[in-house]
């Protein structure tokens, strides 16, 4: 074994140190020799700046509408990832109804805006100081978006996170190119999803899934059954209740209600619910429960969401803090419409705390088209007052149409094109 002394220990790293800076470093290296200075400022000492932790449709949203509302004040936007895929399309993909770059985004819409873009993976806040820590180093703030959406919770189902292989799930972009490549060489057998408690992104996501698959496996003549295994005591989200329950029968697709998966057994290949129940599959896909990312919860700033007054969006804990989209605590549905006017919202309320009104834009409101098939969606439609309650007279669901599918895709292109230019 290669044994190196202190000395050369320091001497390897000083050299690292000096190649780092050189630009003679694998990027690894790079970045991990830049780990141990994290006390480094990334930008000079702000006059007044926004700074935002995520560029998902929400965060996006919040920078471009921030530069059109207070161009005067520097808008910084801090994302771990060098593009953006659109959630929504996340199903098509599953089942090759959509072309990935058709649905993926760069951030250089936002750059020409004047919108300052650090290619960063946020580790921490440090609120008493208005300071967000990277790596890299830290950037300081005025007002800062938490913007992050959420993580999947593997851990919290026990050995899910080891058997990954078995149960991949579309609720982040890797597994969902995981679970298609799964979904192609599925050659029989049983199909098992599970859907987590709410409040999870896209309440009705699991559902869909179900059908597209089996209607996938059908065209191609794969024998598959098709079971959902619900952690709620109906499908969600409760407005399309009897509707998923309809369709899911008319297809033949086994609903089980209440039915919380907390276990994966790798070796009989079974599902176990809390109360013991069992259920075998070939292949699963559950999809685990989903929360803030950890450095939120460390910062104190909230777990496992962030509490926000849902009329400002501003923390209720820190009075220059700010959630939109998924990761806050707020009553509007987890999904990428509400994030992208959450996203937008948000950045009048700041402009306002920093002595520019502009007015009150409309209050949040969701729209969503589950499939129901690659030809068919279902309708659902939920609104909000300004300050963030529910106004049921408003809701509004439709059943499955075709005119539905071509007013989801028209959308999804419209909001991408909205947040990022
Ligand atoms: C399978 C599936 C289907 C869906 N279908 C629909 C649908 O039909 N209609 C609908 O309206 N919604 C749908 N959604 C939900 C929708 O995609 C999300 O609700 C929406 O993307 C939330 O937006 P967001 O900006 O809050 O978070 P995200 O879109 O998750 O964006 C968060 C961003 O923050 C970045 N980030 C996270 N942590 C850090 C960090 N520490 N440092 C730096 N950057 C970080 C991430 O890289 C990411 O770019 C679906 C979601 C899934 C998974």
């Amino acid at each position: 074994m290669l044994r190196l002394t202190r000395r050369q220990v320091l001497k390897v790293l000083g050299g690292a140190t000096v190649a780092a800076a050189a630009g003679g470093l694998p990027r690894e290296l790079v970045g991990w020799v830049q780990a141990q200075e994290p006390g480094r400022a990334l930008l000079p000492r702000p006059g007044r700046r926004v700074v935002i932790v995520g560029c998902g449709i929400s965060g996006a949203m919040c920078a471009r509408t921030l530069r059109k509302l207070v161009p005067e004040v520097e808008v910084v936007v801090l994302e771990r990832n060098p593009s953006y895929v659109s959630g929504p399309s996340h199903v098509d993909y599953l089942v090759g109804l959509e072309d990935a770059r058709k649905v993926t985004v760069t951030f250089d819409g936002l750059a020409r805006e004047g919108v300052k873009l650090i290619r960063a993976g946020v580790t921490g806040v440090r609120p008493g100081e208005s300071r967000v820590l990277t790596p890299q180093g830290f950037v300081e703030y005025s007002v800062l978006v938490l913007a992050t959406g959420l993580v999947p919770a593997e851990h919290e189902v026990r050995n899910l996170l080891e058997n990954r292989r078995l149960s991949p799930h579309a609720w982040t972009w890797a597994g969902t190119v995981e679970l298609r490549r799964a979904v192609e060489a599925f050659n029989g057998g049983t199909f098992v999803i599970s859907v987590p408690p709410p409040p999870y992104k896209c309440p009705p996501g699991p559902y869909e899934v179900a059908c597209l698959v089996q209607e996938y496996w059908r065209n191609k003549g794969v024998r598959a059954e098709v079971v959902v295994l619900d952690s709620s005591d109906r499908p969600q989200p409760p407005l399309l209740a009897d509707l998923w329950r309809r369709v899911l029968q008319e297809k033949g697709i086994v609903y089980k209600p209440s039915f919380k998966v907390v276990e994966l057994d790798p070796t009989t290949r079974t599902l176990i619910s809390d109360r013991g129940e069992r259920q075998r599959f070939d292949l699963a896909s559950v999809i685990p429960p989903q929360r803030a990312p950890l450095f939120i919860e460390e910062a104190g700033l909230g777990a496992p969401f962030v509490p926000i007054d849902p009329a400002t969006f501003r923390s209720r804990t820190q009075e220059n803090v700010y959630a939109t989209g998924d990761v806050a605590a707020s009553p509007y549905t987890k999904s990428a419409f509400t994030a992208f006017l959450q996203g937008r919202n948000a950045a009048y309320h700041i402009a306002r705390a920093l002595g520019r009104d502009r007015g009150d834009p409309d209050p949040v409101f969701n729209q969503c088209w589950p499939y129901t098939s690659s030809k068919e969606a279902l309708l659902v439609e939920v609104a909000w007052d300004r300050e963030g309650r529910a106004i049921p007279a408003r809701n509004r669901t439709g059943p499955p149409s075709a005119a539905h599918v071509q007013a989801r895709k028209s959308w999804e292109y419209g909001i991408l094109r909205a947040a990022y230019g």
